[in-house]
Protein backbone atom coordinates (compact mmCIF):
# COMPACT_ATOMS: atom_id res chain seq x y z
CA UNK A 1 0.00 0.00 0.00
CA UNK A 2 1.42 3.97 -0.56
CA UNK A 3 2.17 5.61 2.34
CA UNK A 4 0.03 9.00 2.23
CA UNK A 5 1.90 11.25 4.79
CA UNK A 6 4.15 13.33 2.50
CA UNK A 7 4.74 13.41 -1.05
CA UNK A 8 7.34 10.77 -1.84
CA UNK A 9 3.93 8.11 -1.38
CA UNK A 10 6.07 5.61 -0.95
CA UNK A 11 5.10 1.97 -1.15
CA UNK A 12 5.30 0.39 1.65
CA UNK A 13 4.92 -3.73 2.73
CA UNK A 14 7.28 -5.21 5.15
CA UNK A 15 10.34 -2.83 4.14
CA UNK A 16 9.93 0.47 5.28
CA UNK A 17 9.80 4.27 2.97
CA UNK A 18 12.44 6.06 2.23
CA UNK A 19 12.61 8.03 5.61
CA UNK A 20 12.66 3.93 7.32
CA UNK A 21 9.75 5.14 9.90
CA UNK A 22 6.36 3.52 8.80
CA UNK A 23 5.82 -0.14 7.32
CA UNK A 24 3.03 -2.03 6.27
CA UNK A 25 0.73 -4.23 8.64
CA UNK A 26 -2.19 -5.79 8.11
CA UNK A 27 -3.06 -3.21 5.59
CA UNK A 28 -2.25 -0.48 7.23
CA UNK A 29 0.51 2.12 7.92
CA UNK A 30 2.35 0.87 10.83
CA UNK A 31 4.79 3.87 12.60
CA UNK A 32 8.09 1.76 13.54
CA UNK A 33 9.29 2.39 17.64
CA UNK A 34 6.33 5.00 17.90
CA UNK A 35 6.77 6.93 21.11
CA UNK A 36 10.73 6.34 20.92
CA UNK A 37 11.85 10.08 21.45
CA UNK A 38 15.85 11.60 21.24
CA UNK A 39 15.70 13.94 23.53
CA UNK A 40 12.76 15.77 25.94
CA UNK A 41 13.90 18.89 28.10
CA UNK A 42 12.36 22.51 28.19
CA UNK A 43 13.88 25.21 26.14
CA UNK A 44 12.79 29.11 25.55
CA UNK A 45 9.84 29.28 22.95
CA UNK A 46 12.21 31.63 20.90
CA UNK A 47 15.37 28.86 20.53
CA UNK A 48 12.99 26.48 18.31
CA UNK A 49 12.13 29.30 16.71
CA UNK A 50 8.93 30.73 17.34
CA UNK A 51 9.14 34.66 17.97
CA UNK A 52 5.20 35.13 17.72
CA UNK A 53 3.52 32.32 20.32
CA UNK A 54 3.89 32.02 23.41
CA UNK A 55 6.67 34.22 24.17
CA UNK A 56 8.47 34.21 26.94
CA UNK A 57 7.41 30.66 27.75
CA UNK A 58 9.41 27.40 27.95
CA UNK A 59 8.79 24.14 25.78
CA UNK A 60 9.27 20.65 25.69
CA UNK A 61 11.57 20.15 22.36
CA UNK A 62 11.84 16.70 21.41
CA UNK A 63 11.67 14.63 18.09
CA UNK A 64 12.77 11.17 16.73
CA UNK A 65 15.21 9.79 14.54
CA UNK A 66 14.96 10.02 10.87
CA UNK A 67 13.69 12.78 7.40
CA UNK A 68 12.39 12.35 4.35
CA UNK A 69 14.67 14.71 2.94
CA UNK A 70 18.82 14.73 2.86
CA UNK A 71 19.59 18.35 3.18
CA UNK A 72 23.05 18.82 2.38
CA UNK A 73 23.77 21.61 5.57
CA UNK A 74 21.22 19.13 7.86
CA UNK A 75 22.16 20.73 11.94
CA UNK A 76 20.63 17.78 13.02
CA UNK A 77 22.32 14.92 10.68
CA UNK A 78 23.68 12.60 13.32
CA UNK A 79 19.71 12.22 14.14
CA UNK A 80 18.13 13.39 10.24
CA UNK A 81 20.26 11.32 8.19
CA UNK A 82 22.87 9.19 9.72
CA UNK A 83 20.76 8.07 12.87
CA UNK A 84 24.12 7.63 14.56
CA UNK A 85 21.97 8.36 17.97
CA UNK A 86 19.73 5.99 17.85
CA UNK A 87 20.84 3.98 20.45
CA UNK A 88 19.64 6.91 22.67
CA UNK A 89 15.91 6.57 21.61
CA UNK A 90 13.83 6.64 24.69
CA UNK A 91 10.35 5.50 25.40
CA UNK A 92 7.65 8.00 26.64
CA UNK A 93 3.84 7.61 25.85
CA UNK A 94 1.81 10.68 25.25
CA UNK A 95 0.57 10.69 28.96
CA UNK A 96 4.35 10.43 30.36
CA UNK A 97 5.47 12.94 28.10
CA UNK A 98 2.54 15.46 28.99
CA UNK A 99 3.07 14.92 32.57
CA UNK A 100 6.33 16.04 32.04
CA UNK A 101 5.73 19.03 30.48
CA UNK A 102 3.30 20.04 33.61
CA UNK A 103 6.37 18.74 35.72
CA UNK A 104 8.55 21.17 34.20
CA UNK A 105 6.10 24.48 34.30
CA UNK A 106 6.49 24.47 30.75
CA UNK A 107 4.02 25.14 27.95
CA UNK A 108 3.21 22.41 25.71
CA UNK A 109 5.68 20.61 23.35
CA UNK A 110 7.28 21.53 20.00
CA UNK A 111 8.57 18.77 17.65
CA UNK A 112 12.12 20.13 16.70
CA UNK A 113 14.57 17.84 16.08
CA UNK A 114 13.86 16.42 12.80
CA UNK A 115 10.82 15.57 10.07
CA UNK A 116 7.16 15.88 12.05
CA UNK A 117 5.92 13.89 9.29
CA UNK A 118 8.49 10.75 10.43
CA UNK A 119 6.54 10.40 13.36
CA UNK A 120 3.51 11.45 12.52
CA UNK A 121 1.04 9.42 14.57
CA UNK A 122 2.62 9.39 17.79
CA UNK A 123 2.84 13.54 17.12
CA UNK A 124 -0.71 13.93 17.19
CA UNK A 125 -1.53 11.54 19.55
CA UNK A 126 0.94 14.23 21.95
CA UNK A 127 -0.72 17.26 20.82
CA UNK A 128 -4.07 15.93 21.22
CA UNK A 129 -3.71 14.79 25.09
CA UNK A 130 -2.05 18.87 25.02
CA UNK A 131 -4.98 20.37 24.36
CA UNK A 132 -7.43 18.07 26.58
CA UNK A 133 -4.55 19.35 29.33
CA UNK A 134 -5.01 23.27 28.49
CA UNK A 135 -1.55 23.11 26.83
CA UNK A 136 -0.05 23.84 23.06
CA UNK A 137 1.44 21.78 20.39
CA UNK A 138 4.00 23.68 17.78
CA UNK A 139 6.34 21.37 15.43
CA UNK A 140 9.05 22.50 12.73
CA UNK A 141 9.16 21.20 9.11
CA UNK A 142 10.47 20.89 6.18
CA UNK A 143 6.68 20.93 4.51
CA UNK A 144 6.86 18.54 2.12
CA UNK A 145 3.95 16.31 3.43
CA UNK A 146 1.27 15.44 1.55
CA UNK A 147 -2.01 17.93 1.77
CA UNK A 148 -4.11 15.62 3.74
CA UNK A 149 -1.02 15.38 6.00
CA UNK A 150 -0.56 19.32 5.92
CA UNK A 151 -3.92 20.04 6.77
CA UNK A 152 -3.52 17.54 9.54
CA UNK A 153 -1.09 19.13 10.80
CA UNK A 154 -2.61 22.45 10.21
CA UNK A 155 -5.66 21.29 12.49
CA UNK A 156 -3.40 19.76 15.61
CA UNK A 157 -0.59 21.93 16.10
CA UNK A 158 -0.86 25.45 17.57
CA UNK A 159 2.07 26.87 15.51
CA UNK A 160 4.00 25.47 12.70
CA UNK A 161 7.65 26.41 10.95
CA UNK A 162 8.52 25.97 7.64
CA UNK A 163 11.57 26.04 6.57
CA UNK A 164 11.64 27.20 2.90
CA UNK A 165 14.82 26.56 1.66
CA UNK A 166 14.98 27.85 -2.18
CA UNK A 167 12.45 28.18 -4.72
CA UNK A 168 14.61 26.57 -6.87
CA UNK A 169 13.70 22.51 -8.01
CA UNK A 170 16.88 22.18 -9.06
CA UNK A 171 18.19 23.20 -5.32
CA UNK A 172 15.34 21.17 -3.55
CA UNK A 173 17.05 17.93 -5.63
CA UNK A 174 20.20 18.94 -5.26
CA UNK A 175 20.73 20.18 -1.50
CA UNK A 176 17.66 18.60 -0.08
CA UNK A 177 17.34 15.12 -2.11
CA UNK A 178 13.85 16.49 -2.64
CA UNK A 179 12.14 16.24 -5.66
CA UNK A 180 11.27 19.36 -5.91
CA UNK A 181 10.13 22.56 -3.85
CA UNK A 182 5.90 22.77 -4.98
CA UNK A 183 4.52 20.94 -2.22
CA UNK A 184 5.79 22.97 0.15
CA UNK A 185 4.60 26.29 -1.49
CA UNK A 186 1.09 24.58 -1.69
CA UNK A 187 1.55 23.47 2.15
CA UNK A 188 2.87 27.21 3.26
CA UNK A 189 -0.63 28.04 1.63
CA UNK A 190 -2.62 25.75 3.70
CA UNK A 191 -0.72 26.71 7.05
CA UNK A 192 -1.39 30.10 6.61
CA UNK A 193 -5.24 29.88 6.05
CA UNK A 194 -5.23 27.46 9.34
CA UNK A 195 -3.01 27.98 11.74
CA UNK A 196 0.10 30.45 13.02
CA UNK A 197 2.90 30.10 10.67
CA UNK A 198 6.21 30.91 10.84
CA UNK A 199 8.76 30.41 8.23
CA UNK A 200 12.47 30.04 8.82
CA UNK A 201 15.04 30.30 5.26
CA UNK A 202 19.20 30.18 6.18
CA UNK A 203 21.13 32.20 4.18
CA UNK A 204 23.16 29.78 1.79
CA UNK A 205 25.06 31.78 -0.06
CA UNK A 206 23.86 30.52 -3.51
CA UNK A 207 19.92 31.02 -2.36
CA UNK A 208 21.01 34.51 -1.42
CA UNK A 209 22.80 35.59 -4.74
CA UNK A 210 19.93 34.10 -6.51
CA UNK A 211 16.39 34.33 -5.28
CA UNK A 212 16.70 35.68 -1.56
CA UNK A 213 14.02 38.63 -2.65
CA UNK A 214 12.18 36.14 -4.57
CA UNK A 215 11.10 34.48 -1.54
CA UNK A 216 10.64 37.49 0.24
CA UNK A 217 8.22 38.10 -2.78
CA UNK A 218 6.49 34.64 -2.30
CA UNK A 219 5.91 34.79 1.56
CA UNK A 220 4.59 38.61 0.94
CA UNK A 221 1.81 37.45 -1.95
CA UNK A 222 0.32 34.60 0.35
CA UNK A 223 0.78 36.84 3.60
CA UNK A 224 2.88 40.03 4.60
CA UNK A 225 2.28 39.51 8.31
CA UNK A 226 4.09 36.31 8.24
CA UNK A 227 7.28 35.52 10.71
CA UNK A 228 10.45 35.34 8.81
CA UNK A 229 13.49 34.13 9.82
CA UNK A 230 16.51 34.69 7.94
CA UNK A 231 18.83 32.53 9.70
CA UNK A 232 22.71 32.61 9.82
CA UNK A 233 23.81 29.63 8.20
CA UNK A 234 25.36 27.00 10.92
CA UNK A 235 28.33 25.47 8.17
CA UNK A 236 27.59 21.53 8.72
CA UNK A 237 27.27 18.35 7.26
CA UNK A 238 28.33 18.13 3.68
CA UNK A 239 28.73 22.62 3.72
CA UNK A 240 30.99 22.28 6.27
CA UNK A 241 33.06 23.87 4.10
CA UNK A 242 30.95 27.03 3.05
CA UNK A 243 32.46 30.77 4.23
CA UNK A 244 29.94 32.48 6.73
CA UNK A 245 28.23 35.09 5.76
CA UNK A 246 29.21 38.37 6.85
CA UNK A 247 27.40 40.61 9.15
CA UNK A 248 26.87 43.56 5.91
CA UNK A 249 25.94 40.48 3.54
CA UNK A 250 23.29 39.43 6.09
CA UNK A 251 22.07 43.31 6.88
CA UNK A 252 21.82 44.09 3.19
CA UNK A 253 19.06 41.61 2.84
CA UNK A 254 17.44 42.14 6.21
CA UNK A 255 16.63 45.62 5.60
CA UNK A 256 15.44 45.73 2.43
CA UNK A 257 13.04 42.91 3.27
CA UNK A 258 11.83 44.44 6.58
CA UNK A 259 10.29 47.34 4.58
CA UNK A 260 7.73 44.62 2.99
CA UNK A 261 7.73 42.17 5.98
CA UNK A 262 7.89 43.75 8.66
CA UNK A 263 7.96 40.83 11.15
CA UNK A 264 11.56 39.28 9.75
CA UNK A 265 14.03 38.65 11.88
CA UNK A 266 18.11 37.98 11.44
CA UNK A 267 19.00 35.55 13.86
CA UNK A 268 20.95 32.35 14.92
CA UNK A 269 24.45 34.25 15.95
CA UNK A 270 25.12 35.42 19.53
CA UNK A 271 24.09 38.92 20.41
CA UNK A 272 21.87 39.79 16.62
CA UNK A 273 20.43 43.00 16.66
CA UNK A 274 17.82 42.10 14.68
CA UNK A 275 15.53 39.91 17.07
CA UNK A 276 12.96 42.86 18.27
CA UNK A 277 9.79 43.26 17.36
CA UNK A 278 8.23 46.97 15.93
CA UNK A 279 4.90 48.20 15.28
CA UNK A 280 4.61 48.53 12.15
CA UNK A 281 1.81 51.06 12.20
CA UNK A 282 3.45 53.33 15.04
CA UNK A 283 6.56 52.18 15.59
CA UNK A 284 6.38 51.44 19.11
CA UNK A 285 8.76 48.80 20.38
CA UNK A 286 6.66 46.07 21.59
CA UNK A 287 9.03 43.05 22.19
CA UNK A 288 12.53 42.58 23.00
CA UNK A 289 15.04 39.76 22.92
CA UNK A 290 17.82 38.23 23.07
CA UNK A 291 19.75 36.15 20.68
CA UNK A 292 22.55 34.04 22.64
CA UNK A 293 23.65 31.75 19.75
CA UNK A 294 22.89 29.55 17.39
CA UNK A 295 19.09 27.96 18.01
CA UNK A 296 18.95 29.89 21.58
CA UNK A 297 17.39 32.93 22.90
CA UNK A 298 14.99 34.15 24.69
CA UNK A 299 12.85 37.18 25.09
CA UNK A 300 13.30 39.98 27.42
CA UNK A 301 10.38 41.53 27.82
CA UNK A 302 7.08 41.98 25.84
CA UNK A 303 4.74 45.21 25.82
CA UNK A 304 2.09 43.44 24.51
CA UNK A 305 -1.56 43.68 25.73
CA UNK A 306 -3.99 40.80 24.37
CA UNK A 307 -1.63 40.35 21.38
CA UNK A 308 -2.13 44.16 20.78
CA UNK A 309 0.62 46.89 20.81
CA UNK A 310 0.28 48.75 23.77
CA UNK A 311 0.60 52.40 22.05
CA UNK A 312 -2.20 52.31 18.99
CA UNK A 313 -4.04 49.13 19.25
CA UNK A 314 -2.39 47.49 16.52
CA UNK A 315 -3.05 43.38 16.10
CA UNK A 316 0.16 41.87 15.94
CA UNK A 317 -0.54 38.03 14.77
CA UNK A 318 0.38 35.26 16.80
CA UNK A 319 -0.63 32.79 19.69
CA UNK A 320 -1.10 34.57 23.05
CA UNK A 321 -1.65 32.90 26.29
CA UNK A 322 -3.55 36.18 27.56
CA UNK A 323 -5.52 36.74 24.09
S1 LIG B 1 6.49 9.55 5.28
FE1 LIG B 1 8.21 8.15 4.88
S2 LIG B 1 7.29 6.23 4.16
FE2 LIG B 1 5.72 7.83 4.05
S3 LIG B 1 5.82 8.61 1.94
FE3 LIG B 1 7.16 9.90 3.19
S4 LIG B 1 9.19 9.01 3.05
FE4 LIG B 1 7.74 7.47 2.35
S1 LIG C 1 14.53 18.62 6.53
FE1 LIG C 1 15.48 19.32 8.43
S2 LIG C 1 15.89 17.45 9.62
FE2 LIG C 1 15.49 16.82 7.49
S3 LIG C 1 17.53 16.67 6.56
FE3 LIG C 1 16.71 18.74 6.14
S4 LIG C 1 17.50 20.05 7.77
FE4 LIG C 1 17.75 17.89 8.43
Amino acid sequence: MKCNFCEWRCELSEKPGICGRYIEQDGRIVEREPFDWIDFYPYTIESMPFYHALSGEYVVQTGTVSCNARCSYCINSHLAIEENEKRLLKHKDAEQLVKMVKQTGSAGVVFALNEVTCFLPSAIAVADLLHEEGLYAGCLTNGFQTEETANLLAEKMDFINVSLKSLSNEFYKKDLGLPGVDPVLRNIKIFNEKTHLEIVTPLVHEVVDNEIYDIADFICSVNPEIVWHLFRLMPNHERSDERDMTHEEMLKIYETVIKKLPFTYLGNFAGSLWVDTYCPDCGELIVKRICTGAWLGGTVYSLLEKGCCPKCGRKIPGVYMDA
